[in-house]
């Protein structure tokens, strides 16, 4: 799949409501790669009451980022398991550039370098209805929109047959808005990064899923050849 044996590693940038995590999860399954959203893990850890989760638990709520040393804890647990072999996709990491540094070092360790960072182009004015409506399965974790994806039979997932759904308490106007600023303020300089690097791709992502899952397709498949 890659040019060496080395496994992918594939970052998804863009603002809350760009799409990462449902681009992130046809990916997984396009390219055999797994998902790595540092929001879902720290959610796990928040739910579980662990120390991290304690720390992160209201830095999350008020739409503000998690300290490094806590999201990089939990991050490498994850990286230190065996599925994550064959690649993976980072999805909400890095959002700083001192994360990035960080990633870059991890990787170098190991031999690897990042394979390609996308970036999900929106405007941001959409985003907050974009988020504003969304809602996840609570059993597989399938995305639905009030507005632009609901169930096929309303109150069951298409997915899995569940009827438990859960919506995130950050997916709220006011929330969304501060996590805009943060990734202005924070995270938009990594493309800078990338595009330096040589590894940034621009996708628009305004567009139908189903187009933007194309087009990312034939970019990672340009990358990984
Ligand atoms: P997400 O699911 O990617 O939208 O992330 C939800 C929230 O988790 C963010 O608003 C942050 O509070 C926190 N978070 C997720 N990833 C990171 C990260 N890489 N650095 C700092 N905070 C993060």
């Amino acid at each position: 799949m890659s040019r060496t044996a080395a496994p992918a590693v594939v970052i998804l940038l863009g603002p809350p409501g760009a799409g990462k995590g449902t681009q992130a999860r046809m990916l997984e399954e396009d390219f055999g790669l797994v998902q790595l959203s540092t929001g879902d893990l720290l959610r796990a850890a928040v739910a579980a009451g662990t120390e991290a989760g304690k720390r992160a638990k209201a830095l999350m709520n008020a739409g503000h980022l998690v300290p490094d040393d806590v999201v990089l804890a939990v991050l490498r647990d994850r990286m230190a398991a065996p599925d994550v072999s064959r690649g993976v996709i980072l999805d909400g990491f890095p959002r700083t550039t001192r994360q990035a540094a960080a990633l870059d070092g991890l990787l170098a360790s190991a031999g690897q370098a990042v394979s390609a960072a996308i970036s999900l182009e929106v405007d941001d004015a959409a985003m907050v209805a974009r988020v504003a409506g969304r809602f996840t399965c609570a059993s597989c974790g399938e995305g639905y929109h009030d507005s632009f994806k609901t169930p096929a039979h309303a109150g069951q997932c298409d997915a899995c047959g569940s009827t438990e759904f859960k919506r995130r308490p950050d997916d709220n106007p006011e929330t969304v808005a501060e996590r805009l600023k943060e990734y202005h303020a924070e995270t938009a300089p990594l493309i800078a990064h990338y595009e330096t690097e040589g590894v940034l791709h621009r996708v628009d992502a305004m567009g139908p899923i189903a187009g933007i899952r194309a087009e990312l397709a034939e970019v990672l498949s340009r990358a990984m050849a």
